[in-house]
């Protein structure tokens, strides 16, 4: 019998139609998931013994307490300390997925130890003296800051520099004293301070968040003021006296009732709290202060703290810069300046290129919470000086840099066991209470052996100092009311410019951390994505179309979002390092101009 063509075409037709009737295709289906889940690479979670381990969260100076579920040692998820006095019980996104943060694709493991090292000591041996070695801190007030600060003093020509704010290490918000919290621009209920620790105050006072663009704490205030860019300070100024109202109208843009009905009730419903980028005030006692830290007597002989703009341009030599903590982030054209032109050594000390590596001769990788041990400085909103650690839950990986160390050789100074030094202190003083996370109960320093308390601070504990007595106040705590503030340069909406017609807003996230979490916000578009710029709709640009953003500093690609959220003629960005680069040397001098055109 002769097969046609025709009949094996048919044949072979029916056949592909009549096996999708059968199991086997289905069934191929689910073995291939399955099978493609044990292909080599794929991490397979242990399984062993299931435990809670206790530590703080180091992600951002809120430092929460954490409550880690462990399978065989490893942490698979976290949660808040109920109980906890400061921290409350919260956590916030990121860090309920902080144990993520070791397997981010783009972190760092291997780096040039022994190049940077040499070129450090090189940098430092032809050191002229009229130039400089700066350690640069982005999270000061740690036992590692001492440290650099006490290598600094070891150097002749050594300098510590860190970012300067109004709040933080003495000054402390009390946000539970507040009845009525003015915010201007601060994120308030979205990032800022301690999340359990500000939604529990929340009932307790008003809010009103005085912005340009609609953020999460705007839409959650009690009243929106929306100001022009900008015009933050004009508002303040206008709101104590120090303007009048119609003035502080033209240039914020709120209309003048609006502001004289604010001020009246900032005058009835005290105590007030003025938070603001570059502005601080208060009546009562909502700003308090706090003890240091208590340091180990022989770190006193430590560098003072220098601002990075008071050094001469072309002036620094060396500069190595601590970016394991996440902390705020010098623009580069602020740091750019002040090096040598000729050969100038610098070293970022940091888990990924995204900040100061994308400049420094040198990216040495550093371990990431929850690996490595740091103590973490009191929270901006914590009434009470407090010492809490960090404790690795993961092992680092090999070839990671410990940054204390690494500055402290090319200082040539010896240090011992920092964090167990500075306890050891703060148990002398015996000032104080110790709140253990297993059982949720407070102990009194003084009825707790050192070695106890240094072995609680690492299984989950927390170290609160008695806060000073409200009489013992010191005069910066008592500040004066918001009208008698006394006046601080008035801070204008940035200057038209044809060119630069778009006012740039920034709104403040924490770096992407969780691989996961950074996936969900920029697919959900919930936080706007570092390579973003959120328009309003009628700039004349698509949502999602890609586009150049320029600045009189440069320029880079983002994507379109449009967000009617954002009034017209304003660009939000996300405070991202690539983005701070091209925004000026920082956000108190006010607001840069871009544009963004289609690419
Ligand atoms: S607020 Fe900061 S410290 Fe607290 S959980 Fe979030 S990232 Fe961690």
């Amino acid at each position: 019998m002769k097969t046609t063509r025709r009949e094996i075409l048919m044949f072979a037709g029916g056949s592909a139609v009549g096996v999708l009737f059968t199991p086997a295709p289905w069934r191929l289906i689910t073995d291939t998931a399955l099978w493609s889940e044990s292909w080599p690479g794929i991490p397979k979670p242990e399984r062993g013994e299931i435990r809670a381990r206790y530590t703080n969260c180091s992600l951002c100076a809120a430092g929460c307490a954490v409550r880690a579920r462990c399978v065989a040692g490893r942490p698979v998820s976290l949660a808040g300390v109920p109980g906890h006095p400061l921290t409350r019980g919260a956590l916030c996104a990121f860090g309920l997925a902080g144990h993520h943060l070791p397997y981010h694709p783009a972190r760092l493991k291997h780096g040039p130890v022994a190049q940077a090292s040499a070129a450090v000591a090189d940098g430092i041996a032809k050191c002229r003296p009229s130039e400089h070695v700066v350690t640069l801190d982005l999270r000061p007030g740690r036992t590692a800051s001492w440290t650099y600060r006490r290598a600094m003093a070891a150097l002749k020509n050594g300098r510590y520099v860190t970012l300067s704010h109004p709040l933080g290490g003495p000054l402390a918000v009390d946000l539970a004293a507040a009845r009525t919290v003015l915010s201007l621009g601060v994120p308030v209920l979205d990032g800022w301070g301690t999340p359990g620790n500000v939604m529990a105050a929340r009932a307790g006072f008003r809010l009103i968040q005085a912005e340009a663009v609609e953020s999460r704490t705007a839409s959650m205030a009690d009243l929106w003021l929306r100001i022009r860019p900008g015009s933050e300070d004009a508002l303040a100024e206008g709101l104590a006296g120090m303007m009048t109202p119609a003035e502080a109208a033209a240039i914020t843009g709120v209309p003048e009732a609006q502001i004289v009905a604010v001020a009246g009730e900032l005058a009835r419903n005290g105590p007030v709290l003025v938070l603001g980028t570059s502005r601080l005030a208060s009546t009562g006692h909502t700003i308090v202060a706090r003890r240091e830290t208590p340091v180990p007597a022989e770190w006193r002989k430590a560098a003072p703290v220098t601002d990075l703009a008071s050094l001469p341009d072309g002036s620094v030599r060396v500069l190595i810069i601590d970016e394991s903590a996440p902390g705020e982030y010098l623009p580069w054209n602020a740091i750019a300046g002040k090096l040598v032109p000729d050969n100038p050594v610098m070293v970022a000390l940091a888990s990924s290129r995204d900040g100061y590596g994308r400049h420094a001769q040198y990216v040495l990788p550093v371990g990431v919470y929850p690996e490595v041990a740091d103590d973490i400085p009191p929270a901006v909103d914590s009434v009470a000086t407090t010492f809490r650690i960090a404790a690795p839950l993961v092992a680092a990986p090999e070839g990671v840099v410990k940054p204390e160390e690494f500055v402290a050789k090319a200082a040539g100074l010896a240090i011992g066991d920092t964090l167990r030094e500075r306890a050891d202190a703060i148990h002398e003083t015996g000032r104080g209470s110790l709140f253990t996370y297993a059982d949720a109960k407070s102990v009194a320093v003084k009825d707790v052996g050192a070695g106890d308390f240094w072995k609680a601070l690492n299984a989950g504990g927390c170290w609160i100092d008695t806060p000073l007595a409200a009489a013992a106040q010191p005069p910066a705590a008592a500040q004066p009311p918001a009208a008698a503030q006394p006046p601080a340069a008035t801070q204008l909406p940035a200057a038209e410019n044809p060119d630069l017609p778009l006012v740039v807003v920034l709104s403040h996230e924490l770096a992407p951390l969780s691989p996961l979490l950074s996936k969900m916000y920029r697919e959900s578009n919930l936080r706007l994505g570092p390579n973003r710029a959120a328009l309003h709709p009628s700039c004349g640009l698509e949502d999602g179309a890609q586009a150049t953003l320029k600045t009189a500093l440069g320029k880079c690609a983002v994507e379109v979002v449009l967000d009617a959220g954002v009034p017209p003629g304003v660009v939000q960005l996300t405070a991202w390092p690539a983005v701070l680069d091209l925004c000026g040397p920082g956000l108190q001098v006010g607001p840069a101009r871009a544009k963004v055109v289609r690419a």
